[in-house]
């Protein structure tokens, strides 16, 4: 069993990895998928999706994946939960090493997506859990009647300050620029919102709470002004983007500045045989539907190279 050399393995069980099971899947290739820290990705995190082509009233995040997931078992994927310690891409069959037992396989896709950005000050990760949280789904319910801040000046930030209003009683959207990267409609919705007050050209300076062990406050500087205010609160949310997971294949295939898997032609990487999907290669677009797009080319590559290798 333990020689057992798998057609496909999917490093990943967010929209691009299962969009990829389902495609493999029914080819016939039984996909491993391995499943993370953070199985589903960013869409089981998420609450409504409303632009998810096929949904005309939306659907909830959890539940869009847990739909694919149930097409690709259908049709034959296995799934397993594991943490990839190091993978040897430069012998044939490849090699990922899960801890506790290794898995070879013909060819790899890469669907790892990206996790939270944090802000990186000692105060923010000392107080992670204790009134600091990157997932509003996760975590709002702790906050009913308080008052929060939400980082952040994207679509993240966005959804997650509504979302978070079914909870606290005020939120302040702390954002570092006067520009938003938000789109129109989200940043409308906020702005309307009369729990949601904006605060802009504002730096976090500390996390206040440390000693206390929870979340008292912020302390944020104008970046224009350079005036220093505190902010009492009980609970931060940080909504600033994410980093690509994919520092393990440093040095087997390019990465960017950023971290992001280069890839060409789409899916391709530098090896013959890795391909990568979603978040983990597109810093650009970062949608459910481009990232389950990327994960059909990516098995329909696979199909093709174990077809041209005779496999
Ligand atoms: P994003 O668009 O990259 O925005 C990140 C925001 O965080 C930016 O405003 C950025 O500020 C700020 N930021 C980054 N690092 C920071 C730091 N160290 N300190 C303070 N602020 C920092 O990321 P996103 O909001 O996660 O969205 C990613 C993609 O997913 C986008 O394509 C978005 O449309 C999509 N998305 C869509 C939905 C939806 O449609 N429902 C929901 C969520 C995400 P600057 O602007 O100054 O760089």
């Amino acid at each position: 069993m333990q020689d057992t050399i798998r057609d496909t393995v999917i490093l990943g069980s967010g929209c691009a990895g299962l969009t990829a099971a389902i495609y493999s899947a029914r080819a016939n290739l039984s996909p491993l998928v391995l499943e993370g820290h953070e199985p589903g990705g960013q869409l089981s995190i998420t609450t409504l999706v409303e632009n998810f082509p096929g949904w005309p009233e939306g659907i909830q995040g959890p539940q869009l994946i847990e739909n694919m997931k149930l097409q690709a078992t259908r049709f034959g994927a296995e799934f397993q939960m594991a943490h990839l310690v190091s993978v040897d891409l430069s012998r044939r069959p490849f090699r990922l090493n899960l801890g506790q037992s290794e898995v070879k396989t013909h060819t790899l896709i890469i669907a790892s997506g990206a996790s939270a950005r944090w802000l990186g000050l000692p105060s923010e990760q000392a107080l992670i859990g204790h009134g600091v949280s990157s997932c509003a789904t996760c975590d709002g319910f702790f906050f009913s009647g308080k008052e929060i801040a939400v980082i952040g000046g994207g679509d993240s930030a966005m959804e997650e300050a509504l979302f978070l209003t079914r909870f606290a009683s005020k939120i302040t959207l702390v954002h570092r620029r006067e520009q938003f990267r938000a789109s129109k409609i989200m940043l409308e919705r906020a702005i309307a919102h009369p729990a949601i007050e904006f605060l802009t050209n504002t730096a976090v300076e500390e996390v206040l709470g440390v000693e206390e062990k929870e979340v008292r406050g912020l302390r944020v500087r104008h970046r224009l002004s350079g005036q220093e205010t505190i902010l009492p609160l009980s609970g931060v949310f940080l909504g600033i983007g994410h980093i690509p997971n994919a520092s393990m294949f440093a040095g087997q295939i390019d990465l960017d500045q950023d971290g992001y898997v280069v890839t060409h032609e789409n899916v391709l990487t530098r090896v013959p045989g890795v391909f990568a999907c979603g978040d983990v290669q597109d810093r650009r677009y970062r949608q459910a539907i481009t990232a389950a797009g990327s994960g059909c080319m990516a098995a329909l590559e696979v199909e093709k190279y174990l077809e041209e290798h005779d496999r």
